[in-house]
C-alpha cells in the first residue's frame, strides 16, 4: 500500500491528511488525474480537491517524510521518505506551480542519507561544537563575567564563601590586630580597583592557601600566613590573587564551567539554572594555566611597579611547593582542587620571581 499505483492514467498514494480544522490527521488517498491541475484527497467521510498551484511542498528533513501544504492549515504527509515518481513528473511538466521550487529542498533528506554528506556533517558538527567550546563559550564567559551587575558578583560571592565554609574552612586564630596589619600592608602595597576585601579562615585539609571570590573577597588561610617568614611573601600571593580578581578568573572559569553544563543540558534536555550552578562550579575549580600566568604576570608588573623585591613570591611558592607535596595526599582525599596548587608552582615560574 506505500507504493503508488497507477492506472488509467489516474495516480494514487497513501497519505496522512490534516483538514485544517482539526488536529486530527486522517488516513487518506492522494490522488492526481494526469493533465489536471487538482489533487484529490479521499478519506473514510469525505472527499477534498485542491488547486496544485496553491500547494507548497516541504521537503523531508531528518525522520520528517516529506509533505504538501495548502492555505488554511491543510497538511498531507506522505507516507515515506521518497517523494512519489508522479508528483516529481507533475512538477516538471508544469513549472508554474510554485511549490515544485521547493523540490531542491526534498534533495536535502537525500544528501543527509549519503555517506559523503554524513561524514561531512559530523565532521562539520565537530568542528563546530570545538570551535563553540574553545573560543564561543569563553568569549561567552568573559562578556558576561565583566557585565555581571555588581549585586549579582556579591552573592555569587557569598554563596561560594557559604559553600566553603561548610565544607572546608574553620573561623581564624589570628588574632585581630594581626588581621588588620595585614589589611592595612594589603592596602598599601597591593590594592587595585575596584577594592578588595581581605578575609582569614583556617583552612583545614586546604592547608597553605589562598583565593579569590567574585565579589572580590580574598581568602587567606591562617596556614599561609604561618607559612610565610615575611608578610611581604604573603602580599606576593595577595597580588597574584589581585590578579586574578582583575581579570575576573574565577568568574569566567565558572561560567565556562557552567556554560558547558548548559551546553550538555540543551544537548540532552535536561533543566538547569546557570547561575545557580556557578558557586558549585566555583568550589571545585581549577585555573587554566593561561589564567595562572596572567595572574602571576600581574603579580610581577604590581610588585615591580611598587618595589616590593620579586624574591618574595618564589620563596613563598617553593614552600608552598614543599608542603603540598607533603600533604597531597590529604588534598586528594578532600576533593578540593587547590587553588594555589592547581599547577604546582613550576621551576619555571618560581625562577621568573627569583631573578
Ligand atoms: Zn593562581
Amino acid at each position: 500500500m506505500n507504493e503508488p499505483t497507477q492506472s488509467n492514467a489516474v495516480m494514487t498514494t497513501p497519505v496522512r491528511f490534516y483538514d485544517g480544522r482539526t488536529s486530527r490527521p486522517y488516513d487518506a488517498l492522494m490522488s492526481h488525474v494526469q493533465g489536471t491541475d487538482v489533487l484529490t484527497i479521499q478519506t473514510d467521510a469525505a472527499i477534498h480537491q485542491f488547486a496544485l498551484q496553491d500547494g507548497r511542498l516541504r521537503g523531508a528533513i531528518g525522520q520528517t517524510p516529506p509533505a504538501i501544504e495548502f492555505p488554511n492549515e491543510v497538511r498531507i504527509e506522505l507516507l515515506n521518505m521518497n517523494l512519489p515518481s508522479w508528483l516529481n513528473d507533475v512538477g516538471q511538466r508544469d513549472s508554474k506551480l510554485n511549490w515544485i521550487k521547493q523540490l531542491w529542498l526534498h534533495k536535502v533528506w537525500q544528501w543527509e542519507r549519503s555517506p559523503t554528506w554524513i561524514v561531512a556533517s559530523i565532521i562539520f558538527t565537530v568542528l563546530f561544537g570545538f570551535v563553540v567550546v574553545r573560543y564561543g563559550i569563553p568569549a561567552f564567559a568573559t562578556q558576561t563575567a565583566y557585565a555581571l551587575p555588581e549585586h549579582t558578583l556579591d552573592n555569587l560571592g557569598k554563596q561560594a564563601l557559604a559553600q566553603f565554609d561548610e565544607s572546608f574552612l574553620k573561623p581564624s586564630h589570628l588574632s585581630v590586630q594581626r588581621q588588620n596589619q595585614l589589611r592595612q600592608d594589603y592596602d598599601h602595597w597591593i590594592k587595585g580597583t575596584p577594592s578588595q576585601n581581605i578575609i582569614f579562615r583556617e583552612g583545614g585539609l586546604l592547608g597553605a592557601n589562598a583565593f579569590a571570590l567574585p565579589d572580590g573577597t580574598i581568602v587567606v588561610t591562617d596556614e599561609l600566613v604561618g607559612l610565610s617568614k615575611q608578610d611581604f611573601e604573603i602580599l606576593a600571593v595577595l597580588a597574584h590573587e589581585t590578579g586574578h580578581l582583575a581579570r575576573r578568573h574565577a568568574l569566567r572559569q565558572a561560567i565556562t564551567g557552567a556554560s558547558l553544563g548548559v551546553l550538555m543540558i540543551a544537548i540532552t534536555g535536561d533543566s538547569s539554572d546557570l547561575m545557580s550552578s556557578i558557586p558549585t562550579a566555583l568550589i571545585g575549580m581549577t585555573y587554566s594555566r593561561g589564567f595562572e600566568r596572567e595572574a602571576d604576570d600581574y603579580a610581577y608588573q604590581l610588585m615591580t611597579a611598587r618595589g616590593i623585591p620579586l624574591h618574595y613570591f618564589s620563596d613563598i611558592l617553593v614552600r608552598l611547593e614543599q608542603q603540598h607535596e607533603a600533604k597531597k595526599g590529604d588534598l586528594a582525599k578532600s576533593g578540593f582542587k587547590d587553588y594555589l596548587s592547581t599547577h604546582p608552582p613550576t621551576a619555571e615560574r618560581i625562577l621568573r620571581f627569583k631573578k
